[in-house]
C-alpha cells in the first residue's frame, strides 16, 4: 500500500482527497450515499486516470468510478476504498462540424453538455436531468425526452476512449476494438474508465414540453388512452407519465402526463399533444414551446437519512393493457410508491437486439417505482411494492440497470439476459480479468 501510495504521489496531477483533508465529506458522497472512502482521486488528465487505477489495483482497493454520481445504487462511492471522481475531465468539444460528432469528457453532466451544444443548435438524446451524468446514463441506455425520435443515448455514440483496468489507453468504435464497443453500449461500467465520449449530435429546434395533469380518479381511462395514442403516436413525441406519487397525495394525487414534442411547428406539436388532452378532465396544462436545454431539470439532493428505492421492469405491446390495470390497482392503495411510465418503442426499437449491449429493444413501456423515505417509512411501504411486483411479474420482464437501487444477482440477470451476460463475460475477461471494475451491476469475468 505505501509504495502504491508513494508511486501515485508522484505520477498523479489531480487532486487527492483524504478523510482529513478540506471538502472530504462532499467528495466522498454520491448523490444518495454518503460513504467512506479511503481516498477521493479527481484526475485532470488521462494519465491522471491510468494512475488512479494503477493505484487501486496495486493497493487492492476497492475502486468506485464516479461520472456525475447519481447512480441510484450508490456505486459512485464505498466504504475503505478509492473513488475515482472524473468531475474535472468535463469538456465538451465539437470535433466535427459536418457531421456534428462531439467529444465529451467522461465526467460532464448532461447539463453541461446542453449548454455547450445550445449555441450551435445541437442536442443529444441523453435524459431529463441536468446533473445527471454522461458516463453512467451513456454506459447504461439513457432514456430522454428525444428518445422516441433518435433512441437511447448511446445509440448516438461513436466512439469512446477508456483506460482499462490495466491502465492501457484503448478506443473503442465500429472499426477499433468492436466488441468492446459493443459491450460498453449497455454493459456499464464494468469494462474501463471512459475518458472521453464521441457522439453523433443531431439538430435541435425549440420544443414543445410540459405536463399535464388530470385527476387521480380518472388513471385508469387516462393510462390506456395514452398507451394506446403513443402506440401510433409520431415519434417526435415522447412522453412520461406518473401518478400515485406519496409527496403529492398517494392515491389522490393527479395524473401527471409529461410531453416532449421534438419540433417547433405548433401545428404538428397540436396533432401529436391535442388527442392527449381529450383523455379526461384537464386539471392543468403547462405545454409550452422552450429551448430543448430548458427541458433539464436539476437532481435534487436528498434530505439526510432520506434514501431512494427504484425498481423498474419492460413491457412489451401486449402485455400494456395488463400491466396498466395491475399499475392502476396498485396506485389507489395507500402506501404505494410513485409509479412513473415511459413510452419507449420509436428509435430505440430499430436497432437490432445484438447490435448493442442493452438488450430490452422490443419494450413498448417502461415502468418505474420510486420510494423515498427514512429507513422505517421504506420497511412499511416494502409489502406494498413487493406485492405491486409480484402482480406486475408475469407481465414484465428485464430491468433497466440505470433505474435500480439495488444490484443482487436477480437484477444482475434482469439487466442482461443470459446471452448478453455471456457474451459481455467474455469481454470482460479480455479487458479486466480481475474484475477490478466491480462498483456496478456486475459481469464476472468467468
Ligand atoms: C435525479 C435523477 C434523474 C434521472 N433521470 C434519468 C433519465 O431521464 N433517463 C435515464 O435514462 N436515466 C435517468 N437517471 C438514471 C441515471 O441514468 C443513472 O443514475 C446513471 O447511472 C447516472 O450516471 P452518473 O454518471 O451520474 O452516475 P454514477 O453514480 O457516477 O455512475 C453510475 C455507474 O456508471 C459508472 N460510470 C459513470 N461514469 C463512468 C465513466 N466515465 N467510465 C466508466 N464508468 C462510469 C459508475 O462507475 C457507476 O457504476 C436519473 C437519475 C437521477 C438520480
Amino acid at each position: 500500500m505505501n509504495t502504491a501510495l508513494e508511486t501515485l504521489r508522484r505520477d498523479f496531477g489531480g487532486d487527492l482527497i483524504g478523510p482529513d483533508d478540506a471538502g472530504y465529506a462532499a467528495a466522498g458522497r454520491s448523490l444518495l450515499v454518503p460513504g467512506s472512502p479511503a481516498l477521493v482521486l479527481r484526475p485532470k488528465t488521462v494519465a491522471d486516470v491510468r494512475a488512479g487505477v494503477r493505484f487501486a489495483a496495486a493497493a487492492g482497493l476497492p475502486l468506485s468510478v464516479r461520472g456525475g454520481g447519481h447512480g441510484f445504487a450508490g456505486f459512485a462511492t464505498n466504504d475503505g476504498g478509492v473513488v475515482l471522481d472524473l468531475a474535472h475531465l468535463a469538456q465538451v468539444e465539437i470535433v466535427d462540424e459536418r457531421r456534428h460528432l462531439v467529444r465529451i469528457g467522461g465526467g460532464a453532466t448532461w447539463g453541461q453538455v446542453a449548454d455547450a451544444l445550445a449555441p450551435h443548435g445541437l442536442a443529444i438524446s441523453s435524459g431529463d436531468t441536468r446533473s445527471v451524468g454522461v458516463g453512467g446514463l451513456t454506459l447504461g441506455g439513457g432514456i430522454g425526452w428525444k428518445v422516441r425520435k433518435y433512441g437511447l443515448a448511446l445509440d448516438s455514440l461513436v466512439a469512446a476512449e477508456v483506460v482499462t483496468a490495466a491502465g492501457e489507453i484503448v478506443r473503442a468504435s465500429a472499426e477499433e476494438n468492436p466488441e468492446l464497443f459493443w459491450a460498453l453500449r449497455g454493459g456499464g461500467g464494468n469494462f474501463g474508465v471512459v475518458t472521453a465520449f464521441v457522439f453523433a449530435a443531431h439538430l435541435t429546434t425549440d420544443v414543445f414540453h410540459g405536463t399535464i395533469t388530470f385527476p387521480a380518479a380518472e388513471a385508469a381511462t387516462v393510462l390506456r388512452g395514452w398507451a394506446e395514442h403513443l402506440r401510433t403516436a409520431p415519434e417526435e413525441l415522447t412522453s412520461v407519465t406518473d401518478f400515485a406519487n406519496p409527496f403529492a397525495g398517494g392515491p389522490q394525487a393527479p395524473v401527471q402526463v409529461h410531453v416532449a414534442f421534438d419540433g417547433d411547428d405548433p401545428r404538428l406539436a397540436a396533432r401529436a399533444i391535442d388527442p392527449l388532452r381529450r383523455l379526461g378532465t384537464v386539471t392543468g396544462d403547462g405545454v409550452a414551446l422552450k429551448p430543448y436545454a430548458e427541458t433539464l431539470v436539476e437532481g435534487l439532493v436528498p434530505p439526510p437519512g432520506i434514501r431512494l428505492v427504484t425498481r423498474s421492469g419492460f413491457a412489451g405491446a401486449g402485455a400494456v393493457p395488463e400491466v396498466l390495470r395491475v399499475l392502476v390497482a396498485a396506485g389507489a392503495v395507500e402506501g404505494a410508491p410513485l409509479i412513473s411510465v415511459r413510452a419507449v418503442g420509436g428509435a430505440v426499437a430499430r436497432v437490432p437486439a445484438d447490435a448493442t449491449a442493452y438488450a430490452h429493444r422490443d419494450a413498448a413501456l417502461m415502468v418505474v417505482t420510486m420510494s423515498a423515505g427514512p429507513e422505517p417509512v421504506l420497511a412499511a411501504a416494502r409489502p406494498a411494492l413487493d406485492a405491486l411486483w409480484h402482480d406486475l411479474a408475469p407481465h414484465v420482464a428485464g430491468a433497466y440497470a440505470n433505474f435500480l437501487a439495488s444490484a443482487t444477482e436477480e437484477d444482475v440477470a434482469a439487466v442482461y439476459p443470459a446471452p448478453t451476460y455471456d457474451r459481455l463475460a467474455a469481454v470482460k475477461r479480455r479487458y479486466d480479468p480481475e474484475n477490478l471494475f466491480a462498483r456496478n451491476h456486475n459481469v464476472r469475468p468467468r
